[in-house]
């Protein structure tokens, strides 16, 4: 069995890595190309729990843009994420891993509640766990849920698949012709270059919980599992170089 760095992982996966190239709603080849991925680390024996996003159905932030109440956007954006998870769910079963989906806001027909210690005893069990919802509050992300999640049940790292860019660039590489891409850099850089990479309250979490974080590019496939195995892929995220 090929060496792998990690033994428990949070990966986050963003609303838009879901809707692929359409940039709407669920991409059916897109997710199922994800479970696999998801399966083939399951098979590494690593313990893999999911935060995932909703930003392909519904963004607080875009609504109240428009004069919505933010905090009522926001729950609309914590029930996209939970459409997101019951699809990712469906793929993964459908590729025999066992699942279970999590919800920070109580829906006890579609998902268990959210449960520290069951979700470590799922994992224990190498059922995948979902986390849906976000972390329950508005004015909050699904990035800040992956880093409080991954503190709870002592991840070592969270997964950050990207669909658009393939790791940290110094500014946005499709505007910029100049931009870097970097092969390590610190939270303390991304807040204060701002560099885009995860909102600021996701980034101090980590920081001060000293959770590492991978970014990388989910849409080259099998890109999760040379992330578990330590392979230079995309760039790496941590409090100290
Ligand atoms: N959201 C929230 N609280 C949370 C997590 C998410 O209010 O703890 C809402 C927020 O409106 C956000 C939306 O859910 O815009 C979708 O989540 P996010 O934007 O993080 O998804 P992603 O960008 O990863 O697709």
């Amino acid at each position: 069995m090929a060496h792998k760095k990690y033994t428990r992982v949070v990966l986050k996966l963003s609303g838009e890595a879901l809707a692929g190239e359409i940039g709407y709603g669920i991409d059916p080849t897109v997710i199922q190309s994800i479970a696999r991925q998801i399966k083939e680390v399951v098979e590494l024996d690593v313990e893999v729990a999911v935060v995932v996003g909703g930003g392909n159905i519904w963004r607080g932030m875009a609504g109240s843009a428009k004069g919505m109440d933010r905090a009522t956007a926001d729950y609309m954006g914590m029930l996209a994420t939970v459409m997101n998870s019951l699809a990712l769910q469906d793929s993964l079963e459908a590729e025999g891993v066992p699942t279970r989906v999590q919800a920070s806001i109580e829906m006890r027909q579609v998902a268990e509640p959210y449960i520290r210690r069951r979700a470590i005893r799922h994992l224990e069990k190498k059922r995948v766990v979902i986390f849906a919802a976000g972390t329950g509050n508005p004015y909050f992300s699904t990035d800040t849920t992956a880093a409080l999640r991954a503190a709870e049940i002592e991840a070592e790292v969270i997964l950050m698949a990207k669909n658009k860019v393939d790791g940290v660039y110094s500014s946005d590489p499709k505007l910029d012709d100049n931009a870097v891409k970097y092969d390590e850099v610190t939270f303390l850089e991304v807040i204060q270059k701002g560099l885009g990479v995860m909102d600021s309250t996701a980034s101090s979490l980590c920081m001060d919980n000293d959770i590492p974080l991978v970014v990388f590019s989910i849409t080259e496939e099998g890109n999760i599992k040379r992330a578990i195995l330590g392979e230079e892929i995309g760039t790496i995220v941590r409090g100290n170089k």
